[in-house]
């Protein structure tokens, strides 16, 4: 019996044990030159303007709503297959969330859908959104430039919630330049691309956008002259200037996230070599495999397979527990966020995204992460096979 395979987990090398050790040995635990230096090299890899490095893409996610104004009375609309924090942003500034369903091929927000959603919306004098955030679902790019095009026509910001897809590109862009968007987010959870253990950062292109990003996620606070509201009273000044939070990320993370960002091309391509060899032996299953669009290049930070469970809740849950029997930690990415229980009592019910709800009643995240071994990756494939024959 192998012993348990996770679906995702972190890859730590002793170079990465010893870059966090040296700044335990050194004067900053935090607030150091790390962070900046973190901050530069993700902007330098990404094509990026300015990076914003905070302690989760949760609080990225909250300071870029921020930033862009969001409030009571204005909406945000996202997807319903993604992680609670791409709709949470919009509720912590009292702003109202919706939903716009996916594309059943590649999971991401669909773009005719968006559109749709849109034109009735204006037609009808409802509501329109003040920011929308496409998910890179799995690492496959969402279709930003066609999401741009909407955002010029119908007055929207483009919130990119890139949390699973950093390494990825789209027409040879890479995932975080905002070329088609407004700011995009990376996260560095353990289960992600790269870790800083807990830490994130936002990206953007606009020098406004950055500031108020950078005084939010430390209290909004700022020392900097040219930004003083009132005289400086002396060399201690500093002055709040809007209600922010402690956001911050220590040196401690910084240094593991930029010893991990080194071996970010290594982590996609092994991923993504993984994903070939997942692709090439359930390929005559009754299954649906990852669908990567033209153009795009997917970190594979999730392998999808769906079931033929459409319809039949009950094989898609003993399809889970054989799996975990066998001590393969298969997982559901992701039960739709408008089915919450919190969500539900906002308003929210089934049959309001047919889409995204029949995709979870099928989907299933097998093991994906770069020091799976071959061995390990055929075993799973092996005990798959042998659930799906009965
Ligand atoms: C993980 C994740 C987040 C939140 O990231 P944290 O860094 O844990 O706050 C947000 N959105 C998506 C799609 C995620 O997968």
């Amino acid at each position: 019996m192998n012993s348990f395979i996770p679906y995702g987990h972190q890859s730590i090398n002793e170079e990465d044990i010893n870059e966090v050790c040296k700044v335990l040995r050194s004067n900053f635990l935090t607030q150091g030159p790390l962070v900046p230096s973190f901050e530069e090299a993700i902007a330098e890899r990404v094509g990026g303007h300015h990076a914003v490095a905070v302690n989760s893409a949760t609080s990225a996610l909250h300071i870029a709503c921020l930033a862009f104004g969001l409030k009571e009375g204005d909406f945000l609309w996202t997807v319903p297959n993604t992680f609670v924090a791409s709709a949470n942003c919009a509720r912590y500034c009292g702003a109202k969330i919706d939903f716009v369903d996916i594309d059943p091929h590649s999971w991401n927000i669909s773009v005719p859908a968006l559109e749709a959603k849109l034109s009735f919306h204006r037609s009808e004098n409802k509501p329109l959104p003040k920011i929308i955030v496409p998910v890179h679902f799995s690492g496959q790019p969402t279709e930003q430039e066609q999401i741009w095009e909407l955002a010029q026509e119908y007055g929207f910001h483009v919130l990119e919630d890139a949390s699973h897809s950093i390494g990825a590109s789209r027409n040879d862009e890479p995932v975080g330049s905002c070329r088609w968007s407004d700011v995009t987010v990376f996260s560095f959870h353990p289960v992600k691309i790269i870790t800083s253990g807990e830490g994130g950062m936002a990206l953007t292109k606009d020098d406004e956008l950055a500031w108020k990003m950078r005084i939010l996620r430390t209290h909004g606070i700022t020392r900097e002259t040219e930004h003083l509201e009132q005289d400086s009273l002396g060399l201690w000044y500093y002055e709040q200037q809007t209600l922010g939070y402690n956001y911050r990320i220590t040196d401690i993370q910084a240094a593991l996230g930029l010893s991990q960002l080194k071996r970010l091309d290594e982590f996609v391509e092994q991923r993504n070599h993984l994903a070939n060899r997942y692709n090439e032996f359930l390929k005559g299953e009754q299954i649906q495999i990852p669908k990567i669009l033209q153009g795009n290049y997917s970190s594979f930070h999730l392998y999808v397979i769906r079931l033929p469970t459409r319809n039949r809740p009950e094989l898609h849950k003993r399809i889970f527990e054989k799996l975990r029997k066998a001590g393969i930690g298969v997982n559901l990415h992701y039960m739709p966020v408008h089915l919450q229980p919190d969500y539900r009592r906002l308003g929210f019910y089934e049959g309001m995204f047919p889409e995204s709800e029949a995709y979870s009643h099928e989907a299933i995240s097998l093991p994906m992460y770069p020091n799976l071994s071959e061995q390990q990756q055929d075993f799973v494939i092996a005990t798959l096979q042998e659930i799906l024959k009965t």
